[in-house]
């Protein structure tokens, strides 16, 4: 069997939302896989809705899901020679032909179909004439009049097309560029590619684009058309359903490892599995299994997925995710010991990295700023005497671990004959200004002596 080569086409006229991300996800995964190409190419025929900021969106979201491309990324403008090499080609053996027919005769055509009941279209009038390239001519591919154009689909089974509805097509445009499914076929065609797995939206695209490869002679890709994503209304997702960019899945503070699992699996399934690595995904994706029916973009899944990420995740890695995070909230934290404490503390109880950063925040500042309600109901004068015992005996452990702060806490229930919680809650606030943080000895911990011991004492002058 042939090496797998898929692709990824985006149009550069915006930022990659989730549905390309999904598309670019099921092909990359595949050629991963199989240990085939995966390439890159941007479609930016399109020159008016075209813009470089949508082709460096569009790289940065992909690499920072992860998604690396073999080759390219390959721009469809400049390959124009190509394009208009396969064009003549297909003149030179009768397969398309030049058309002088100026837009007024076509409607003529399609005015004079509609009136007979007929499907409004182009009549073929230049089809046997013979002509030349001439200025204002376009290239017209020459379409069976009757039969089927039968798009074989590993997703959806065979979709067949009747010929009659389909005129002869247009296949490079008066002004010499050439239309969107020449350039497609081509492309595909000289790159190699012979896996295409793309959205249902291009269905309709796939029977012109099976005639101009046949009009080549050349065999056909597989194709997998995939049902697009629905928000949870069942309609087609949208804007009106939240954010749609990937970008901002990373400013919310999504794991790219989350991002991907959760999209591959709004198509895609192994059973009953949910969670999923980069490497699983990698040894387990398949054709087979993706899905006919459209998955449903359900936002309170996906956090639940990305919970579980971050848990997953080594904590000396999420220090890199988190960094950035941190950095919106102006704490310019380090890639160092003290950050990976912090995380490991957050890891458990965070959603998302905007959360864990949030919750984080107590560990870098001088001086955590107290909840007034916290600090009224735990940091009461009668709390001040064991605040500052706490502080004096923490103060003077030789070791700073855990069993020499479960000592301390031991001695000073004794002492002010105090249940665990009526210890740990004014101490926790002390620390952290809040009644929520992580465990008690981890975050003390993690936190240092230093800080923690001036912490207390600070909270007890305040009472
Ligand atoms: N450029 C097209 C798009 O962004 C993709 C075309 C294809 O996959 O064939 O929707």
């Amino acid at each position: 069997m042939k090496p797998v080569v898929t692709r990824f086409p985006p149009s550069p006229t915006g930022f990659l939302h989730i549905g390309g991300a999904r598309t670019a996800l099921f092909n990359w995964l595949y050629a991963r896989k199989t240990g085939g190409t995966f390439i890159l190419r941007i479609e930016d025929t399109d020159e008016d809705r075209s813009t470089q900021e949508s082709v460096d969106a569009i790289l940065d979201s992909l690499e920072w899901l992860g998604i690396d491309w073999d080759e390219g990324p390959y721009f469809q403008t400049r390959r124009k020679e190509i394009h208009d090499r396969h064009i003549e080609k297909l003149v030179e053996s009768g397969h398309a032909y030049h058309c002088s027919c100026t837009p007024e005769e076509i409607d003529a055509m399609r005015e004079h179909a509609r009136a007979k009941g007929l499907k409004p279209m182009y009549n073929g009038r230049c089809r046997n004439r013979g002509l030349s390239k001439a200025p204002g001519t376009v290239v017209r591919l020459k379409t069976p009049d009757s039969g089927v154009t039968v798009v074989p689909d590993i997703v959806k089974g065979d979709t067949a097309f009747q010929n009659a509805e389909m005129d002869d097509f247009i296949i490079r445009r008066s002004d010499g560029s050439p239309m969107y499914n020449l350039a497609v076929v081509v492309d595909d065609l000289t790159m190699g590619i012979n896996t295409i797995i793309r959205g249902d939206d291009h269905l309709i695209n796939t029977p012109k684009q099976i005639l101009i490869y046949q009009a080549l002679e050349a065999d056909l890709p597989v194709f997998g058309h995939v049902p697009m994503v629905l928000g949870p209304d069942k309609a087609r997702l949208s804007k009106r359903h939240g954010a749609m960019s990937v970008s901002d899945y990373r400013d919310m503070g999504y794991l790219p490892d989350a991002v991907i699992n959760y999209l591959v699996r709004l198509g895609w399934s192994h059973g009953d599995q949910e969670f999923f690595t980069r490497n699983e995904l990698i040894e387990k994706f398949d054709l087979k299994h993706l899905g006919r029916s459209a998955g449903m973009f359900d936002i309170s899944k996906m956090i639940a997925l990305n919970a579980k990420h971050i848990q997953a995740k080594s904590a000396s890695e999420l220090v890199f995710d988190l960094l950035p995070h941190l950095r919106q909230l102006g704490i310019d934290a380090a890639e160092d010991r003290f950050t990976c404490q912090v995380v490991e503390t957050l890891q458990p109880r965070s959603k998302t990295l905007v959360d864990m950063a949030q919750s984080a925040r107590f560990y870098y500042v001088d001086e955590p700023e107290m909840d007034e309600k916290a600090a009224a109901k735990f940091l009461t004068p009668e709390s001040r005497d064991m605040l500052n015992q706490t502080a004096d005996a923490i103060d003077a452990v030789s070791e700073y671990t855990q069993p020499a702060l479960e000592e301390v806490f031991k001695q000073i229930m004794a002492d002010f004959n105090l249940g665990f919680g009526k210890i740990a809650q004014p101490l926790r606030v002390a620390v952290t200004g809040t009644t929520v943080s992580p465990g008690i000895f981890e975050m003390l911990l993690a936190l240092g002596k230093d800080k923690t011991v001036q912490r207390i004492r600070r909270a007890a002058r305040l009472v």
